[in-house]
C-alpha cells in the first residue's frame, strides 16, 4: 500500500532495473503551507502537520522521496532543507514531517520554535524512485534523520515483507518508535560503531531484496561499503548522507 498515490496525472514513468524500480517525475511545484499541529514523537522526533491549499496536488509515491523544507529566519534569510513527507492526508490537504531535533541547526531550531499558523513552503518533490513492494527481503538502516523514511515504509510495506531495521536510537527508548511488521527484525543500537557492526552482522538472505541506508555521510560511506563486501548489487541498494558532522546545510551524492 502506498498511503501518498493518487491518480497519476502528473509524471512520466520508466522501468530503471531488473528489480522492478520504477522512477517516476513530478512538476516541480512551490507550495505555501502553514502549521496545523507539533507533535513530539519519542525523544528525538518533532512531527509538525502543515495545511494549505496549495497541497490539493502534492504527491509523494515513494518512503524515500525529498521536499525542500524552506522558511525565513527573523534576520529575513530564506533557508532551505530537504525533508521526508512522512505522511500526507489527501482528503484534508495535509503534510507531516518529521524533524529530528539535533543539538543546533536552522530547521531544527524553526522547528522547536515553530507556533500553530507559522508559514513556510515546501518544494517538490521532484520525483520519486519506486522500489517494489514485493521483494523477498528489504533491509532499512539509518539514524534519526533516516528514522521518517523508515516509519513511512514500514507503514507502506505489506504485512508479510521480510524486513530488517537497523536503527541507531541515541535515546533507547526510541526503538519503539518501529512500529514492526509481523516478519521484521529490529536492531536498535546507540553509536555509529554499532550501526556498522550490526550491519556486518546481518546475514545476506536468499531471493531478491533491496537495502537501504541514510545516516551521516562518514558512517553512509562505512555501510555501503559494508554492503559492497557483503556483495549486493548496485541496483539493489540505496546509501544516502543525508547530514554531515560539522557541515550545515550539506549536500553530497555517494556514487
Ligand atoms: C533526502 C533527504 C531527506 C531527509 N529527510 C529528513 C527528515 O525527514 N527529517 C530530518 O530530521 N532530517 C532529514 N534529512 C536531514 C536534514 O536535511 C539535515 O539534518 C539538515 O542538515 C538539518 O538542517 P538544520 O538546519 O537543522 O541543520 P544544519 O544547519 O544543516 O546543520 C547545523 C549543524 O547540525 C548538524 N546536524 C545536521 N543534521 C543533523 C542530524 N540529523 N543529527 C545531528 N546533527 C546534525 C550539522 O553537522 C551542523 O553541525 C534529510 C536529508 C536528505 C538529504
Amino acid at each position: 500500500m502506498n498511503l501518498f498515490s493518487s491518480t497519476p496525472l502528473s509524471f512520466l514513468a520508466r522501468k530503471a532495473s531488473s528489480l522492478g524500480v520504477e522512477r517516476v517525475r513530478y512538476e516541480l511545484k512551490m507550495r505555501e503551507v502553514n502549521v496545523l499541529r507539533k507533535v513530539a514523537i519519542g525523544n528525538s522526533l518533532l512531527a509538525i502537520t502543515f495545511g494549505g491549499e496549495a497541497l490539493a496536488d502534492f504527491e509523494s509515491r515513494s518512503f524515500d522521496d525529498h521536499c525542500k523544507f524552506m522558511f525565513t529566519t527573523p534576520g529575513g534569510d530564506m533557508v532551505r532543507r530537504d525533508y521526508t513527507p512522512r505522511h500526507f492526508d489527501r482528503q484534508k490537504c495535509e503534510l507531516t514531517l518529521e524533524f529530528a531535533l539535533h543539538e543546533h541547526g536552522l530547521a531544527t531550531d524553526w522547528a522547536r520554535a515553530a507556533r500553530v499558523g507559522d508559514t513556510a513552503v515546501i518544494g517538490g518533490p521532484r520525483g520519486s524512485m519506486i522500489v517494489p513492494g514485493d521483494l523477498d527481503w528489504y533491509w532499512l538502516i539509518g539514524d534519526s534523520a533516516a528514522f521518517p523514511a523508515i516509519r513511512r515504509r514500514l507503514e507502506e510495506l505489506p504485512a508479510s515483507a521480510r524486513v530488517e531495521v537497523v536503527a541507531l536510537c541515541a535515546h533507547p527508548a526510541d526503538c519503539a518508535l518501529f512500529a514492526t511488521l509481523p516478519e521484521a527484525q529490529l536492531h536498535c543500537v546507540v553509536s555509529t560503531e554499532e550501526l556498522s557492526a550490526a550491519v556486518r552482522a546481518l546475514e545476506l538472505p536468499g531471493g531478491v531484496g533491496y537495502a537501504w541506508c541514510a545516516a551521516e555521510a562518514a558512517s553512509a560511506r562505512a555501510i555501503r561499503e559494508i554492503l559492497r563486501e557483503k556483495g549486493l548489487a548496485k541496483e539493489a541498494m540505496r546509501v544516502a548522507a543525508y547530514w554531515k558532522a560539522g557541515a550545515a546545510d550539506f549536500h553530497e551524492k555517494l556514487d
